[in-house]
């Protein structure tokens, strides 16, 4: 039930502010509610609460508005995931960047194991991509990559599975809709861990898929709302109030990790204890391979107070983590290669924190 916003008539700041709003009338409440009811009363617009709730009504006309298409709400970022990948048929080849959001990367594993193909391309090899797609049956990106942070020129990969007639999904997670919207570069879906960013601090799990509101989204979008509706992975409308909360302030948010980020790599350039630093040059995450291997890697994770040692990213809190500790991360990342999600804290708290803790390597 997402409404597109007219970019024309607001600025994104004032959308998220605006959007998913209950109608304005004489003592009304200025939040949508939570309703928590299983059921409703036959004869309405909704009958079950497996398939609809008002509290995602106003998320996703909120994202669906900021992203300019449908947006579907889904338990978790794998929720929206899993609905998407269903678009791909059964044994079919789908084309993906080598390395992706590791769950991403085990369910194509899963894929190859039914007898399905995935074609690995690496992110910045457009003319890789190029080739890969001819007779694929679904183009999945991700953009920058996490952790390596490599960017994919999306709109020469898009427009080419666009002419092939190939469907495409892309993994905004990392740069959310002030960054890249995806489907005006030619995207058919967009899916969104709502977990990170637009939700923002770190107190809930959700994901959701957007589709163009054209014919060919629409179709697209009905059948990611059937995967969700039979298989379930439906959120919680307690979480969904909060993400609506969250995403208020996004701009605000991202704006000021982004100037952070921005600052931390530069000077994380200059410093003794790193040896390289991975930032694309916007957004609000950072990877740094340190000095001295994994030993050296684990000290300044377990040395650092302010920075919280923990997966995940996008919450208002900085965070750290070496990839690696994970089994399931790819090998391309470095046993050394540290994540930096930066939050909305002082920059200079911040590298004074991260400063102390890189001398201990
Ligand atoms: C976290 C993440 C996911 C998975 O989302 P969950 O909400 O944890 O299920 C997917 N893609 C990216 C890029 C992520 O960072």
């Amino acid at each position: 039930m997402a409404t597109e916003a007219d970019p024309q008539q607001l600025h994104v700041d004032t959308f998220l502010v605006a959007s998913g709003r209950p109608q304005r009338t004489a003592g009304s409440a200025v939040n949508v509610g939570v309703e928590l009811t299983s059921t409703y009363a036959a004869e309405g617009a909704v009958s079950y609460a497996r398939s609809g709730n008002p509290t995602w009504d106003a998320f996703e006309e909120a994202l669906g508005g900021l992203e300019g298409g449908l947006a579907l709400v889904h338990a978790s970022g794998m929720g929206a995931i899993s609905a998407a990948l269903s678009l791909l048929p059964r044994g079919g080849t789908v084309v993906a960047p080598d390395t992706t959001y590791n769950g991403t990367g085990d369910l194509l594993l899963d894929h190859e194991q039914a007898g399905g193909t995935v074609r690995r391309v690496h992110a910045t090899d457009t003319a890789g991509f190029l080739t890969a797609l001819e007779g694929a049956h679904l183009l999945w990106l991700e953009s920058p990559t996490n952790p390596l942070m490599d960017v994919t020129e999306l709109d020469v990969v898009l427009a080419r599975a666009r002419e092939l007639g190939v469907p495409s999904v892309v993994d905004n997670t990392l740069s959310t809709p002030l960054l890249c919207r995806p489907l005006s570069l030619g995207a058919d879906v967009v899916v969104h861990s709502v977990t990170k960013y637009l939700s923002g601090h770190s107190d809930v799990v959700l994901g959701a898929t957007v589709v163009p509101d054209t014919e060919r989204g629409r179709a697209l979008g009905a059948r990611l709302r059937r995967h969700r509706t039979l298989h379930g992975a439906v959120a919680g409308p307690m979480e969904v109030f909060l993400a609506l909360r969250g995403l208020r302030t996004l701009s605000v948010r991202f704006e000021r990790a982004s100037a952070t980020a921005a600052e931390l790599a530069r000077r994380l350039e200059a410093h003794d204890a790193v040896e390289r630093v991975r930032y694309p040059g916007a957004g609000a995450i950072l990877s740094i391979d340190v000095q001295g291997g994994l030993e050296a890697a684990e000290r300044v994770c377990a040395a650092t107070r302010l920075w919280l040692h923990s997966t995940s990213l996008g919450g208002v809190e900085s965070q750290l983590e070496r990839r690696r500790r994970h089994p399931s991360e790819s090998e391309q990342v470095p046993v050394n290669l540290l994540r930096l999600s930066v939050g909305i804290e002082h920059v200079d708290d911040l590298w004074a924190d991260l400063d102390q803790a890189l001398r201990t390597v």
